[in-house]
C-alpha cells in the first residue's frame, strides 16, 4: 500500500508501529481493536520479519510449530494446520501472510518503507516520525517492533568489495534463491544459521569451505512430519497447553518437562539415561535435562561432555572432530539445533577451516585469505548473525526529551525499564527490547505478552485521562542492575556471545536479555497492577 492509499487524516495518528514481524503485526491488530488510529511501517515488501528475510537453505524455527504460533485467537490456532514438527521458513512466512489476510492487516501497513528518524515533540507531546520515502507523520505513541535479530552483521574484511563472486548474508537471502551447483562456496560463521545452512549447501555445492571461529554445541532437531493425532490432541486444549508452556523458563516444551533435579546428585547411569533420552527426542528439551546445568559449571560439564562425545562419534576424522569441539559451557551461547550438521564434515567436498587463531586476513578478487592461504571461491555466504537487540533501534535516529539521541543515551549499553520503556523517551515502547526475556524464550510468546501489556497500558492512560507515560531513570537503573544480577547467577555471561554484544566490534559488553520468562511476566503484571509503578504518568 502506498502513502496515497492511506486515509487522509493519517498524518495524525495515535500510534506508529515500526516493523511488521510477528511483534508488529499483533501490535497493529491489538491497537486497532482498542480503537487507535495506527499505521505500520515495514522495510520489506511483506509481513513476516525474520521469516521474510531469512530464506537461506535450511532456515527453520528451533521451536516446535505447535508452540511457535500466535495464541491470541482461538479460531486462528484451531484453523491453521502445521505440517512439520519444526516449521521451515516458507511455512512460517505463509502463516504470517495468512494472519495478515485474516485480520486484514495490510490496509494499515506501508511496505518498502524504512523509518529513518523519530523525534519527540515535547510541546505537542507527540512523536514526529520520518521515513526514507519522505513521509512525515505524527503519533502519540511510537512502538518499536524492529526485531532483536534484524540488523545483519557482516564482518569488516579488507578487500571484500573487490571479491568478484557473489556475496550473500543468510539474513538477506535473495527471494529467487541461489543455485550452488558446480560452485566453490565459502560459508563464514557457524552459529544457528550456519549450522542450518551448511548441511543443505553441502549437498549442492561442488566444494564447501566452512570458516569457523568458534565451535558450537548443537543438538539434533529430529524434525519430522507432524503427526495429525498429536496436533489434534494439542488443539483439544490449546489454551491449557499454552498456559503450561508459559510457566517454563523459556516458554516452551512443557510436554517434555523441565527437570529440576541436580545432575550432581544423580548416579551416573541415571544421568546418561536422562541425557540420552533427551538427545533422542531432540530439540531444546536437552537443556531441561537437569536443573543446575545452566547455573553450575560442574553440572554444566556433564551435559557439555555428553555432547562432545556425540560429536566424536559422528565425525570420522579425529582431527576435524577436535576442531569442531566446543570449548565453552553448553548453553551460554544460543544453543543450536541441527539436521546432520556434524555428519556433513564427513563429506569429501566439505572442508573445515579454523579461523579462531588466525582471523580472516583479507578478501581477494578470487576468494578469502586466512592462515596464509588463499581459498578460491565462487561465492561467499556470511552466516555471521546480527547486531542483536539494539542494532535495529540504533540504526534509526531516535531523539527523546531535550533532543537526546538514543545512541548517546545507550552509549554504554541499553538502559530500559522492563525492556519496554526508556527514560527520556516518553510514549515510546519497545517490543522484546533489551532487558526483557526476548531471545532467551519462545519469541512469539514474548511478543504477545509485550503487545498485550502495551495495549492495556495505553487503554489505562486513555481511561484515566493521561497523555503520556515515561519510565523513571531510577526504575530503569534498578532494572538494569536486576537483569545483570539474574544473568550473573547463570553461566550466560561466561561466553563471548551476541547476548553480550561480543560479536560486534566496539559494542558495549552488557548482557541484554533477561533469563526467566515466568518471573518476568509476574513483574510486568505487578507493575501494571500498581498503576504502572516505576513510570511517570502525566
Ligand atoms: C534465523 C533466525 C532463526 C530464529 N529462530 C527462532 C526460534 O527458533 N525461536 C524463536 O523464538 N525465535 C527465533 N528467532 C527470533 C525471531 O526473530 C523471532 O522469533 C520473531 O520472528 C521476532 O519477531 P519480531 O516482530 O519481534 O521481529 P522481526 O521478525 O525481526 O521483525 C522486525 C521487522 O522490522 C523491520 N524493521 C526494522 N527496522 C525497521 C525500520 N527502521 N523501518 C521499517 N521496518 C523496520 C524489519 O524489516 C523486520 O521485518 C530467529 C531469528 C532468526 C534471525
Amino acid at each position: 500500500m502506498s502513502t496515497e492509499d492511506l486515509a487522509p487524516d493519517a498524518q495524525s495518528l495515535d500510534a506508529v508501529v515500526v516493523g511488521m514481524g510477528f511483534g508488529g503485526m499483533y501490535m497493529l491488530h491489538r491497537a486497532r481493536v482498542a480503537g487507535l488510529r495506527v499505521r505500520g511501517y515495514e522495510a520489506g515488501d511483506d509481513v513476516g520479519g525474520t521469516w521474510y528475510w531469512n530464506r537461506y537453505p535450511g532456515a527453520r524455527c528451533d521451536v516446535e510449530s505447535l508452540e511457535y504460533s500466535y495464541s491470541f485467537s482461538e479460531e486462528l490456532q484451531q484453523e491453521w494446520e502445521w505440517t512439520e514438527r519444526y516449521p521451515g521458513q516458507a511455512e512460517i512466512l505463509s502463516y504470517a501472510r495468512y494472519v495478515a489476510e485474516r485480520f486484514d492487516l495490510r490496509r494499515d501497513i506501508q511496505f518498502e518503507t524504512r523509518v529513518t528518524a523519530a523525534r519527540f515533540d515535547e510541546v505537542a507531546g507527540r512523536w514526529d516520525v520520518r521515513t526514507d520515502r519522505g513521509d512525515e507523520v505524527s503519533a502519540q505513541f511510537l512502538i518499536m517492533a524492529t526485531g532483536c535479530l534484524s540488523s545483519t552483521n557482516v564482518p569488516d574484511i579488507e578487500g571484500l568489495d573487490r571479491f568478484e563472486g557473489a556475496v550473500y548474508h543468510t539474513g538477506r537471502w535473495p527471494k529467487e534463491g541461489v543455485d550452488f551447483r558446480g560452485q566453490r562456496v565459502g560459508v563464514v560463521g557457524t552459529g544457528s544459521s550456519g549450522i542450518q545452512a551448511i548441511p543443505v549447501i553441502a549437498e549442492e555445492a561442488e566444494e564447501l569451505y566452512v570458516f569457523q571461529r568458534t565451535p558450537q554445541f548443537s543438538i539434533p532437531a529430529r524434525n519430522a512430519p507432524l503427526d495429525a493425532a498429536e496436533q489434534a490432541a494439542v488443539k483439544a486444549d490449546y489454551q491449557g497447553f499454552r498456559a503450561r508452556n508459559r510457566q517454563t523458563p523459556g516458554a516452551i516444551g512443557s510436554r517434555l518437562g523441565w527437570n529440576t533435579a541436580s545432575v550432581l546428585e544423580c548416579d551416573p547411569e541415571e544421568r546418561e539415561r536422562e541425557f540420552e533420552s533427551r538427545w533422542n527426542i531432540g530439540g531444546f528439551t536437552f537443556v531441561g535435562a537437569f536443573g543446575d546445568t545452566s547455573t553450575n559449571p560442574d553440572a554444566n560439564k556433564f551435559a557439555a561432555d555428553f555432547v562432545r562425545d556425540k560429536i566424536r562419534e559422528k565425525v570420522h576424522d579425529p582431527k576435524v572432530a577436535e576442531m569442531l569441539m566446543p570449548k565453552t559451557h553448553i548453553g551460554c551461547k544460543r544453543i543450536c539445533l541441527d539436521t546432520n550438521y556434524f555428519e556433513t564434515f564427513n563429506r569429501p567436498n566439505v572442508h573445515l577451516v579454523d579461523i579462531s587463531e588466525a582471523p580472516m586476513e583479507r578478501a581477494t578478487p578470487r576468494g578469502l585469505c586466512t592462515n596464509g592461504r588463499e581459498y578460491e571461491l565462487d561465492c561467499i555466504v556470511f552466516a555471521t548473525g546480527y547486531d542483536a537487540m539494539t542494532g535495529s533501534l540504533l540504526r534509526i535516529d531516535i531523539r527523546g526529551r531535550g533532543d537526546q539521541s538514543l545512541g548517546d543515551v545507550w552509549s554504554a549499553g541499553p538502559v530500559t525499564y522492563l525492556g519496554l520503556g526508556i527514560p527520556g523517551f516518553p510514549n515510546l515502547f519497545v517490543i522484546a527490547g533489551p532487558g526483557s526475556p526476548s531471545v532467551l524464550a519462545n519469541m512469539i510468546v514474548c511478543v504477545e505478552q509485550h503487545v498485550d501489556w502495551i495495549t492495556e497500558c495505553v487503554e489505562y492512560l486513555r481511561d484515566h485521562g493521561y497523555r503520556s507515560i515515561e519510565a523513571t531513570p531510577e526504575a530503569a537503573d534498578q532494572w538494569v542492575a536486576y537483569v545483570n544480577q539474574v544473568a550473573g547467577g547463570t553461566l550466560y555471561p561466561t561466553c563471548n556471545s551476541w547476548y553480550l554484544g561480543a560479536n560486534v566490534p566496539g559494542k558495549p559488553r552488557v548482557f541484554m536479555p533477561l533469563p526467566g520468562f515466568p518471573a518476568y511476566v509476574a513483574k510486568c503484571d505487578e507493575v501494571a497492577a500498581k498503576g504502572y509503578e516505576g513510570f511517570v504518568l502525566a
